[in-house]
């Protein structure tokens, strides 16, 4: 294990979690708790305390304050402005939430805020599966759809932060309904959401024997599981989610040409085996000049639940090295 650098943390929607990361991103100390949803005020003291436990946590076992003094680096869902403020955060309910700020008042460390699958995006192209390349794109799938884009080794923000929102790329314009208010959103279609709600629509449309039958309220995870289990159904299901991804992901590709698309989040792993082939024909059809080219890989993304945290944690790192930089 290497020297500390930096804390990363990742607000969640259920949990906060708080690590001592090394140059590496390797988790050196990690704490968590609930997060105190709705409350912006709690959420800040919550977070206060939880960096002073990772100090004490420090004293204890390695010697004084592993985390004493080290720029600290968020990954939050919702809209991150530049400067760390959280214009709309869904999963905890807040609204123009100064973060960056007031937790750098709270514990006189330098403070950085990012969207939560920026950050992934971010944490995977510095230590996990796209290390080594320069221009990365990512979608995450869990509840919604994130994603995330590196150009040329740095994270895109776009003008006011709110860069890298794949999961409303539209493939179907007056598609299905979004949880945004448009319809036709890649998020309508690929994530746990969507998976497990057209599910439950083939099952109500089709007289097909599945798995799913004896589930109540299916889910993407429900799906997932009976996929496994060898269920024609729900693999189709899966396989059907991957091709409307492989169509986002040409878009993307056709906008960026990036090095490697990554596919992470919560359901990505589980979910490879029928979702990735699936993107990556669909993907390959529909690049332009896809006779001459060969696409970029579609690969699982490497760092799990940790990569938001990890890529915030590096981003801070490199916040006070930029800083001794300018000085
Ligand atoms: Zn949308």
């Amino acid at each position: 294990m290497g020297e500390a650098v930096a804390i990363g943390i990742d607000i969640g929607g259920t949990k906060l979690v708080a690590a001592v990361l090394d140059t590496q991103g390797r988790v050196l100390e990690r704490l968590r708790r609930q997060t105190p949803a709705g409350d912006a005020d709690r959420l800040v003291d919550d977070l206060h305390g939880l960096i002073g436990d990772l100090d004490a946590e420090g004293e204890r076992g390695r010697g004084a304050g592993l985390g004493d003094g080290l720029p600290i680096g968020v990954g939050i869902a919702g809209l991150v402005t530049p400067a760390g403020m959280v214009r709309y955060g869904p999963n905890i309910d807040v609204h123009d939430l100064d973060l960056a700020r007031l937790l750098a008042q709270r514990t006189a460390q330098p403070t950085l805020v990012l969207n939560d699958a920026s950050a992934a995006t971010l944490g995977e192209q510095r230590v996990g599966a796209a290390r080594g390349h320069r221009d990365v794109v990512m979608l995450t799938l869990g509840t919604g759809v994130g994603g995330g884009v590196v150009v040329g080794g740095r994270l895109l923000t776009g003008a006011n932060g709110f860069g890298g929102e794949l999961g409303h790329l539209l493939v179907d314009d007056g598609g299905r309904p979004c949880p945004c208010g448009n319809r036709g959103c890649i998020e309508a279609y690929a994530s746990g959401t969507a998976i497990g709600h057209r599910a439950r629509q083939r099952l109500a449309d089709e007289p097909v024997d599945s798995l799913l039958r004896e589930v109540a309220q299916i889910t993407g995870r429900d799906v997932t599981l009976a996929a496994r289990d060898g269920d024609e159904l729900a693999r189709e299901v899966l396989v059907e989610a991957g091709e409307w991804l492989g169509v986002a992901l040409a878009g993307l590709v056709n906008a960026l040409d990036p090095e490697v698309v990554l596919v992470g989040g919560g359901a990505a792993t589980q979910t490879a085996t029928w979702m990735l082939p699936a993107a990556r024909e669909a993907m390959a059809e529909r690049i332009i000049g896809h006779a001459w080219r060969s696409p970029p890989p579609v690969e699982p993304a490497a760092l799990g639940d940790d990569a938001g945290m990890v890529g915030a944690g590096l981003a801070a790192a490199d916040l006070v090295v930029d800083e001794q930089d300018v000085t």
